[in-house]
């Protein structure tokens, strides 16, 4: 790893070439690889030599882009993934099984909720939640025996809530367990959770760090700093059968973590992302540094804007100074948050309605966090599974409306709102 400044890794790290192979990096459309003997993919099999084999494990685009978010985030390996939901999923069920119990923070994104409130519960994994502004005491309370990991967002998606990651991280440590971050809002650009005592970042590629909206994705970066010897996870610690016996913590020091997650669950589950949505994930990587620099002037602008609104019943915005997240946000994010914005307008939920549907460029899709200004209605599309006390916990009130500013200029942006003001 190069000792390059963040916006400079976006671009350089993880694909090198040699003297005469393309400047930019290759889609290696192939599902396999050829060697010259049996025995030495046999080698590879048994995890004794690196190499490629299958598709499925591993492939040579997507490993490049591996290292490059590794890089930016500081870890020390990363594994690519079909969708960020399966990064969650694949982030906890790596180190929990039936009968084990995951801490998390209410105020998550809503497939995640779902994730360990339903199905990880159907798996007989189960959970408790806490608020993220909980009390170090509530956090306590929160632990039992049986704890595997702490699960929260950085920056949760849609309340912009701000995670007290070191906070988080001692907790977690002092109970034996990893925190697991979900750092999609943020992006490595702007928060860097490894730096606050995380263990294990999980991202939502489909949303900054593509850009475009263009691939689903997601990623698990480890960084290698956990150490997993304390008797409560002997999935890394004891021999592995389907492996002859391999001990990951033996065999792969401190990066068992992030080896296991491939050479077992990804190996079994299959969520392997695609080597042509690595290469457009890789595109979108390449200019994040500068994207993410004006979806936060442009967000901030766009928030100053709302907060001296009369038609706007409250804003949040990290970034503003009214926000209770504000302190905490300048702390774990001092160069800036995101590009998502919420507030809410006074007359509720069909003011919220009448203002979205009189926007003209800012377009109403499920999707967030690209360069194209989008807005939703979380508790009637993304959140509506919930019931108004979970909503309440998750911090989404019925008139929330998420907005998602893009980079576009910030002048036509704010037009389009105030004139859909006008009609809310
Ligand atoms: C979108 C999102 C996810 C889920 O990612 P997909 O790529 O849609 O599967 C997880 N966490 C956060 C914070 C998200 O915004």
């Amino acid at each position: 790893m190069s000792e390059y400044r963040i916006d400079t890794k976006c671009i350089q790290e993880g694909y090198s070439p040699k003297n005469g192979e393309p400047r930019v990096m290759p889609i290696v459309q192939s599902t396999t690889y050829t060697y010259d003997s049996s025995q030495a993919m046999g080698d590879l099999f048994d995890l004794k030599a690196d190499g490629f084999f299958y598709t499925r494990l591993a492939n040579p685009t997507l490993d490049a882009v591996e290292k490059k978010i590794a890089a930016l985030e500081g870890g020390v390996g990363a594994m690519l993934t079909s969708s960020g939901q399966a990064a969650s999923l694949i982030s906890m069920l790596n180190i929990c099984h039936a009968g084990d119990h995951v801490v998390a923070s209410s105020a998550i994104y809503g497939g995640t909720f779902n994730l360990i409130f339903k199905t990880m519960q159907e798996m007989g994994i189960e959970s408790t939640f806490v608020s993220p502004g909980c009390s170090r005491e509530e956090l306590q309370a929160a632990f039992r025996p049986n704890t595997r990991c702490v699960f929260a967002e950085t920056l949760s998606n849609p309340s912009l809530v701000v995670t007290d990651i070191e906070m988080f991280a001692e907790e977690a440590h002092a109970h034996g367990v990893p925190l697991i971050v979900d750092n999609t809002f943020p992006t490595p650009i702007n928060c860097r959770p490894f730096e606050f005592g995380a263990d294990i970042v999980t991202h939502s590629t489909s949303k900054y760090m593509d850009g475009h909206a263009v691939q689903l994705g997601g990623v698990i970066v480890d960084s290698g700093k956990f150490d997993w010897n304390n008797g409560k996870f002997p999935m890394l610690t004891q021999p592995d059968e389907s492996y002859h016996g391999i001990v990951y913590t033996e065999k792969f020091g401190n990066a068992a973590y992030i080896v296991k997650a491939r050479t077992h669950l990804m190996r079994d589950l299959g969520a392997q992302a695609s080597p042509q949505n690595a290469f457009l994930l890789n595109l979108g990587l390449e200019t994040l540094a500068l994207r993410m620099e004006r979806h936060c002037s442009n967000a901030m602008k766009v928030a100053q804007f709302l907060e001296n609104h009369e038609k706007v019943s409250w804003v949040n915005f990290p970034g503003l100074e009214s926000s209770p997240y504000h302190a905490l946000a300048q702390k774990y994010m001092p160069n800036g948050t995101c590009g998502v914005v919420s507030f809410g307008v006074k007359g509720g939920r069909e003011a919220a309605t009448r203002f979205m549907d009189s926007l003209k460029m800012a377009s109403i899709v499920t999707h967030v966090a690209d360069l194209r200004t989008c807005v939703l209605h979380p508790a009637s599309t993304t959140h509506r599974q919930m019931n108004d006390e979970q909503l309440a916990e998750a911090g989404v009130t019925p008139d929330l409306i998420r907005f998602s500013v893009g980079i576009e200029n910030p002048e036509d942006i704010i037009e389009d709102v105030a004139q859909a003001l006008e009609k809310a």
